[in-house]
């Protein structure tokens, strides 16, 4: 049960969605401890209740609107709790957020969390319901568009990191490629490029505050282009500045548009010691007739020739994809092409996604979402099935290699444990006993090993003794080691940077 014993106010924050979404939030707490706020996991403690939400498949609004519906009771018996909805479904739905649950005090877009401390404020102070949304993409000009979506903030939270040595930096926001499914150009507003000044000033800062890898993100993240006087940044030249700030390990960035993906941009990930040997390049579909209809500008042979390019400038370079199954019209010869696609390429894995029609995209408007709920889940758990066994099967290779790892903590398995029996003692004389860990090689491949807490932020030797299609298990390499550790290697071969 939940007990609100100190004085101090509480916040209870849930994210849903993307990368994105969990930097809004780190960005929302951070904000929010400025004011005295601290973070709680129980509604019941709370005085503001936050929903960090997504729009991009039915299904997530689905689940906020449940959460909503589980907290009338609660803003009944305790009308001074603040109940705010924020994100790309509150930008999308607005209004009819207050009209679904009347008792939410808060609708705030993602142009505008910057103000949400004011806000909950405001609304804690009685002043009634309070929507701050960015304009819709036909409200006005370019340029007061972009204004309405532009909240760069650089105030952080570690608590709040996906793990304290790593830490999402937004290089860019928005969208205008229009894929006629996706929702994001709308919620998210135009594409804007942030200038490469302010992404090294917080590159510097996470740093300093023991960061080891920056991810960067973007929705085309390798559309990135600053134009200052006659002088343009591409995403290449702003890895070359990142490559230099000290304490910064490694560097990834994440979503690429597979048209945007450039010579000098591949040149730079081979090139820059620091930079991940991992590209997610999402085709979502692997026919002519569904990515014309999607509009996502490019055939399969196109593609097919762009990752040619990418495997030959970047050996060793692992790379992933987003599909979308059921789209409208999809036949069963349109999927077998996707399934062919899968097994010809060999991603490291892939996302997949059931179609979900969208409301306001150009998709909902012209064509007719006809694939059955039925079909769309038999092609999922197919497409899935296939890419499993490859993911198995190219995983297999690194059994005795030895691998360098970013520890990012404990393993699932770890926390479960942690969770039921409770954390271990810790500190002088108490030695730090076995811990099983996890982190991820520089191909962006999960490891799981026994280490030791000490041992979590650090950049480790792994060598391999198993795999499955999606963790490789190793132990780590210590200077004693004896040669157990690479009876299953062929040879004492050199670590791989991989
Ligand atoms: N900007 C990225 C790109 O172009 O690949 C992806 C952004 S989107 C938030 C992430 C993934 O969600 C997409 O790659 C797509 O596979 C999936 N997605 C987007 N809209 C969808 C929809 N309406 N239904 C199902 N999946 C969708
Ligand atoms: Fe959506 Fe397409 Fe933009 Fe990705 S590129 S965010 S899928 S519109």
């Amino acid at each position: 049960m939940c007990t609100n014993s100190s004085m101090t106010k509480k916040l209870y924050i849930e994210t849903v969605g993307c990368q994105m979404n969990v930097l809004d939030s780190e960005l929302v707490v951070a904000s929010l401890r400025k004011e005295g706020y601290e973070l709680t996991d129980c509604t019941a403690d709370a005085d503001t209740i936050l929903f960090n939400t997504c729009s991009v498949r039915q299904h997530a609004e689905d689940k906020i609107y449940s959460a909503l519906g589980r907290l009338k009771h609660a803003k009944q018996t305790h009308p001074d709790k603040v109940i705010g909805v924020l994100g790309c479904m509150a930008q999308k739905d607005q209004r009819l957020v207050f009209e679904r649950a009347p008792y939410v005090d808060l609708v705030v877009g993602p142009g505008q969390i910057h103000q949400v401390p004011r806000l909950v404020k405001e609304a804690r102070a009685g002043a009634g319901q309070q929507l701050e949304v960015s304009l819709g993409r036909k409200e006005g000009s370019r340029d007061a568009i972009q204004r309405s979506h532009a909240s760069f903030d650089p105030l952080r939270d570690p608590a709040m990191r996906p793990t304290p040595y790593q830490a999402y930096v937004r290089i860019m926001i928005g969208c205008d490629k229009f894929c006629t499914y996706c929702i994001v150009p709308n919620v998210r507003g135009p594409e804007q490029s942030r200038p490469p000044s302010e992404i090294l000033a917080e590159a510097h800062q996470l740093a300093s505050e023991g960061c080891k890898e920056i991810i960067l993100l973007g929705q085309t993240v390798n559309s990135y282009r600053y134009r200052h006087g006659d002088r343009t940044t591409r995403l290449s030249d702003l890895l070359y500045e990142l490559q230099e700030v000290d304490g910064i390990e490694r560097i990834r960035f994440i979503t690429n548009y597979p048209k945007d993906m450039t010579d000098d941009l591949l040149a730079a990930v081979r090139d820059l010691p620091k930079s991940s040997r991992y590209l997610h390049v999402p085709v979502q579909s692997g026919s002519d007739r569904v990515l014309e209809r999607m509009k996502r500008g490019y055939t399969v042979d196109e593609y097919r020739a762009m990752l040619g390019r990418v495997r030959d400038w970047i050996p060793g370079v692992a790379v992933t994809s987003d599909f979308i199954v059921g789209f409208c019209g999809e036949t069963d010869e349109d999927f077998a092409q996707t399934c062919k696609l899968v097994r010809q390429l060999r991603f490291k894995n892939s996302y997949i996604f059931k179609y979900s029609e969208r409301p306001g995209t150009k998709g909902a408007e012209r064509f007719p979402d006809d694939v059955p709920d039925a079909v769309k889940k038999a092609r999922n758990n197919q497409l899935l099935a296939i890419q499993n066994a490859i993911s198995e099967e190219d995983n297999q290779p690194f059994l005795g290699r030895q691998v360098e790892v970013l520890v990012e903590g404990p393993s699932k398995a770890a926390l479960k444990r942690e969770k039921q029996t409770g954390p271990p003692p810790v500190g002088p004389g108490k030695p730090a006993g076995p811990l099983q860990l996890t982190g991820r090689t520089r191909c962006d491949r999960i490891v799981v090993f026994e280490g030791n807490r000490r041992q979590i932020g650090q950049l480790l030797p792994v060598t391999i003794y198993d795999a499955n299609a999606l963790t490789l298990f190793g132990t780590v390499v210590t200077q004693h080691a004896g040669p157990e550790l690479f009876a299953l290697s062929s040879g004492n071969r050199p670590m791989n940077r991989l």
